[in-house]
């Protein structure tokens, strides 16, 4: 009688009941995420980990890969391309040092995440990708998930966003054989740029101008994509 009462209960409750729990779930994932992958790792910039936190990075993943959308790995994201481990995108938001409220660059959009993450902590994120059909499927999920504070252009961003410089900070998530020189050009006074730099070994660079000088270091080994276009010839 009571058992019989437990599964009618259950069956009751089971298809909100799972969406739910569906929800909670990748809730904890990303909880998780941060806690294991990230604040584990010495990441401790408080608005960095808050991002992390907020931002529903299984919303920015294939349908088929949702599960996977909180482990400790880069992604596929269609066309070549990939949305990077989620320590590397704390590791390099960390980086650029935001306060809150500056005017940022990124150039290789691909999903759109790291974009979200930058729009959590900066007043206004403009994001450049150079596969097309990445770019309007980014633009399209950052509207339908209310970021209005980023915008997207689909094209080449070796020569940056000029309309909309200085920056202060940009971010490049391709790997460059060299730092462009019309993204320096764009830094604000104090800015950082943040890119990988190299081929089949590559290293993250973080620059930073002061004044009409730059200050070079490399913090972290990665890999990344290639950045692709105009670096090129
Ligand atoms: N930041 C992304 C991951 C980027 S993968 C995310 O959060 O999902 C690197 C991206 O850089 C790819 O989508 C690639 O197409 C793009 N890319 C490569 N070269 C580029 C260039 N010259 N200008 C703009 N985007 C470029």
């Amino acid at each position: 009688m009571l058992m019989a009462r437990l599964l009618a209960l259950s069956a009751l409750s089971c298809a909100p009941a799972s969406v739910a729990t569906d929800e909670a779930a990748l809730a904890q994932a990303r909880e998780r995420m941060v806690a294991d992958q990230i604040e584990a790792r010495e990441v401790r910039d408080a608005k960095a980990l808050a991002a992390l936190r907020k931002v529903p990075r299984h919303l920015f993943v294939p349908p088929g890969l949702v599960a996977e959308s909180y482990d400790d790995h880069p992604l596929p994201i269609g066309h070549g391309q990939t949305i990077s481990q989620p320590y590397i995108v704390a590791f390099m938001t960390e980086a650029l040092g935001l306060r809150g409220g500056e005017t940022v660059l990124e150039v290789g959009t691909g999903s759109g995440y790291q974009a979200a993450v930058l729009a959590e902590i900066a007043a206004r994120v403009f994001t450049i990708e150079i596969v097309e059909p990445l770019a309007l499927e980014a633009k399209e999920r950052l509207l339908r998930l209310g970021y209005r504070n980023v915008e997207v252009r689909a094209g080449d961003g070796y020569q940056g966003w000029p309309e909309a410089a200085p920056f202060a900070g940009i971010m490049v998530t391709a790997a460059a054989p060299r730092i462009p020189e019309p993204l320096k050009a764009q830094l604000a006074d104090g800015g950082r740029l943040v890119i990988p730099v190299g081929d089949e070994y590559q290293e993250l660079v973080v620059l930073t101008r002061r004044g009409t000088r730059f200050e070079q270091r490399s913090v972290l080994p990665v890999r990344f994509v290639p950045m692709t276009g105009e670096i090129r010839k």
